[in-house]
């Protein structure tokens, strides 16, 4: 969400009052749309600042952009797909899966397309929420974020970086007018999405230097087309795909234990990773340059069997030594080296766990996001509400984030807890619903308690996971299956009500 002042004339429209408001029609947006429809309402609106559905999905067009989780599993439940064509689905392909649910169900209607949320305050004396946006004014008696929280690009601060004169752009806004054949180029960063964007365009530049600040572990990626016998029992055998998926998910989950409850359970995929590395990387020195300094999980784990081979191509270097500078046409590293570029690709992920739609959400005492999370870290409720804001429900809010199985079941959790709570707060005619501070507090010590051992809080890495305060608060730290059963029914003990003037 981009903080764009509006013009005058879309500020001093009337305000559009709809009884919820969803921002943003991702996988999760999308899902919590579709719901209330199924529930019989048209009382919402999703305000969508693209101009499409699919959120990350639709932004992140990179070459080579693929999902990480097996597509079965990576789905929605109430939309199994068996015409995917391979086990791990590229962003073309999903984002025509999420396209097609929101046509199936129907949902686009009440969608409003580049409309850019800028600011949300609670007003507390008509108990609904202001909402500014680049299309004008509404209010809304619930407000559902549906933003994710892959959603706004971070931009290094490296010295010098806004006077480059040539092509740059961030993995998730890629330049598709740049043609980069031929051409000498920087990628900065060797995240999820850089070990993707390497291989695919290695063939193509002229020169490819890999910055790299920290180098991740890497796994072997099971992808492969699916075979046409294969298809068709998916399309026609009754509970084919049911069993894939179930399969995906059982063995996924077992990945639990070694992160986050026996870290030294991880050692025997350490042991995968590193005979992958030394299959793969033959010259002992690149070897030693991409060899990670922590433990494996640690950090997201990587899969792909195209970043190794594309980092020993003659045509490409891993560079460690730290960027000092980027001029108009070189990167300058610490040791004092300069090499010239065409192009820089800036592949460091994003504002997580500082998000800037934080500093543009105002709650019952006026404070913003941003400066309740200053001191406290993020912290929330079952992911899905904060103290201070009422009627405002979060989906993929703070320590929700998974890095071993699909979001999409998280997601599907949260969309139970907040159709229930909406259909609560009507059955029982409340004005306002609040989480209490207490129950807050009581779940974020529980839940801290058991990141306390896991592998992202003692593994040895600096990651996003992490806050500036060094809290875990994107990360949820059990099976999955305890996240669907805590958000099964909206547990409305733990709020403050208010109920509705009679
Ligand atoms: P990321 O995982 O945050 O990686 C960012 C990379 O940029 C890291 O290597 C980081 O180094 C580096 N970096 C950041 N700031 C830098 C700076 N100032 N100078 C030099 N290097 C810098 O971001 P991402 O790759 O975009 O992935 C983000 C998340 O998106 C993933 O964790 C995943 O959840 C999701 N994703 C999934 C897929 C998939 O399913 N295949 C693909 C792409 C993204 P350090 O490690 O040292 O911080």
């Amino acid at each position: 969400m981009s903080r764009k002042v509006t013009d005058k004339a879309v500020e001093n429209r009337p305000a559009r009052h709809s009884r919820i408001v969803i921002v943003g029609s991702g996988f999760s947006g999308l899902g919590m749309a579709i719901r209330l429809r199924q529930q019989g309402r048209n009382d919402f609106l999703v305000l969508e600042r693209g101009h499409d559905v699919g959120g990350t999905w639709r932004d992140n067009t990179y070459p080579g952009a693929a999902c990480d989780v097996p597509s079965h599993l990576y789905s929605y439940s109430f939309a199994l797909n068996p015409e995917w064509t391979r086990s791990f689905s590229k962003q073309p392909e999903i984002q025509q899966y999420i396209q097609g649910v929101a046509d199936k169900y129907g949902v686009r209607d009440r969608h409003i397309f580049g409309c850019d949320m800028t600011g949300a305050q609670w007003n507390e004396a008509a108990s609904r929420w202001d909402i500014q946006t680049s299309q004008g004014p509404f209010t809304a008696d619930i407000l559902i974020s549906a933003v994710g929280a892959l959603c706004e690009p971070n931009l290094p601060d490296i010295k010098g970086i806004n006077e480059f004169q040539g092509e740059i752009f961030h993995s998730a806004r890629w330049n598709h007018d740049a043609d980069l054949t031929g051409k000498r180029v920087a990628v900065i960063g060797t995240g999820a999405s850089a070990i993707q964007i390497v291989p695919s365009i290695a063939k193509q530049v002229a020169k490819l230097d890999v910055y790299q600040r920290t180098a991740p572990w890497l796994l072997p990626r099971g992808d492969r087309p699916y075979t046409l016998p294969e298809r068709l029992a998916f399309k026609h055998i009754p509970g084919a795909q049911a069993l894939s998926r179930a399969a995906i998910y059982a063995v996924r989950e077992t990945q639990v234990v070694g992160l986050a409850k026996f870290p030294p359970a991880m050692k025997a995929l350490e042991a995968v990773a590193r005979a992958k590395l030394r299959i793969e990387v033959r010259d002992p020195e690149l070897r030693k340059k991409v060899t990670p300094n922590f433990s494996i999980g640690c950090k997201r784990m990587l899969i792909s069997n195209e970043y190794y081979p594309a980092l020993s191509r003659d045509n490409v270097d891993v560079v460690t030594d730290g960027i000092k500078e980027v001029r108009a046409g070189s990167v300058v590293t610490k040791d004092g080296t300069e090499r010239e570029v065409d192009a820089i690709v800036v592949a460091t992920g994003f504002h997580v766990t500082d998000s800037p739609m934080y500093e543009t959400i105002s709650g019952r005492d006026g404070r913003t996001l941003a400066e309740v999370f200053e001191h406290s870290g993020q912290q929330g409720y079952k992911g899905s509400t904060i103290h201070n804001y009422p009627n405002m429900f979060f989906l993929l809010g703070p320590n929700v984030g998974l890095g071993h199985t699909s979001m999409v079941y998280m997601i599907e959790s949260q969309i139970n807890y907040i159709a229930d709570a909406v259909q609560t707060i009507d059955k029982q005619g409340l004005r306002t619903v609040e989480v209490r501070q207490d129950a807050q507090d009581e779940y974020n010590t529980e839940l801290q308690g058991k990141l306390t051992g896991s592998v992202w809080n003692t593994g040895g890495c600096a990651s996003w996971y992490l806050d500036k305060h060094g809290n875990n608060t994107t990360l949820w730290p059990d099976f999955t299956f305890r996240f669907r059963s805590l958000l099964e029914t909206f547990d409305i003990a733990a709020y403050e009500t208010t109920a509705k003037a009679s």
